[in-house]
């Protein structure tokens, strides 16, 4: 497709590497725990698992399924109307597996469940309370739907002992309708996030930003302030990757500086942290970024 936009040189990746890593891969396999990092071989792979400068090791697991009933433009996961049931020994079994293995920090992450009556909120905060029963120096974040905005929902993870409530806004207002399955909205993505924040004051709220899909740096800006506005305390922001031909084309190759600048904008707007690059996603180094800038 000669409309396709060359890869630039930032984001060929490197092969992830380290002690570490080797470590939590073969512990991987006896505990038999799939993780979104190597699933969708995320090039943070080495970074995330190795651990920083602190040595704080961060991975992300998927709940309840492969197959979500939303369709995002920009995302890969496959989608279906009724997918199959929850699976009720997933909490105990992840949690288990996760407590065995010894991370620093875990980010539950899930596929969206508008068939179940309260989104699968409930079983992800079950899934939160086994894994702190089990492990109470783990930090859990929990990366989720909108719910719908339902209430209920938000009020029993936010209230389930999670340390951060993470729910993407993914891009600016205009082009949300666009990006984002039609059930998606940028004005619900605010009120959950500001509602989370407001059942329990005491949770780090997260949100990430994808960029280079056409939206303009006043809009950026205007998605950043918002965020603040609604109380949100991190921010992550990463270049959108097409994952297949028939997904949303990438628009532009946002250049590492500009990410730089992006990263100052948001220490500017009073974020506790800004994770802010090319090959960032949501779950960027999560764990590093806590212990360094909320923990402090
Ligand atoms: Fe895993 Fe997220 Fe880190 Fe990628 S960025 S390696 S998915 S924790
Ligand atoms: Fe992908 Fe999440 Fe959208 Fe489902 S709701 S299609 S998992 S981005």
């Amino acid at each position: 497709d000669p409309e396709r936009l060359r890869l630039p040189p930032w984001l060929k990746t490197k092969i992830p590497t380290g002690e570490n890593f080797s470590k939590i891969k073969s512990q991987l396999r006896e505990l038999k725990l799939a993780t979104v990092c190597e699933e969708a071989r995320c090039p943070n792979i080495g970074e995330c698992w190795g651990g920083g400068e602190h040595g704080t090791q961060t991975a992300t697991i998927m709940l309840m399924g492969d197959t979500c009933t939303r369709g995002c433009r920009f995302c890969s996961v496959k989608t279906a109307r009724n997918p199959p049931p929850l699976n009720p020994d997933e909490p105990v079994s992840t949690a288990k597996a996760i407590a065995s293995w010894g991370l620093d920090y875990i980010v539950l992450t899930s596929v969206d469940r508008d068939d179940l009556s309260d989104g699968g909120a409930a079983h992800i905060a079950e899934t939160v309370k086994e894994i702190k029963e089990r492990n109470s120096n783990i930090f859990v974040e929990c990366l989720v739907p909108d719910f719908r905005g339902n209430t209920d929902s938000v009020r029993t993870v936010a209230l389930s002992g999670l340390d951060v409530y993470a729910h993407n806004i993914e891009t600016v207002e205009s082009l949300t309708p666009f990006v984002r399955d039609r059930r998606a909205n940028y004005r619900q993505t605010l009120k959950v996030l500001a509602e989370a924040k407001n059942i329990n004051p005491s949770l780090i709220t997260k949100s990430s930003i994808m960029l280079g899909l056409g939206e303009t740096d006043q809009q950026i800006e205007q998605t950043m302030k918002d965020l603040r506005e609604a109380g949100v305390d991190c921010l992550t922001l990463g270049q959108y990757m097409q994952p297949t031909k028939r997904h949303l084309k990438v628009n532009e190759y946002v250049t590492p500086e500009k990410f730089k600048h992006w990263e100052l904008k948001g220490n500017e707007l009073g974020f506790l942290y800004t994770a802010s690059g090319p090959l960032v996603r949501s779950s960027y180094k999560a764990g590093e970024f806590f212990i360094t800038s909320i923990l402090k």
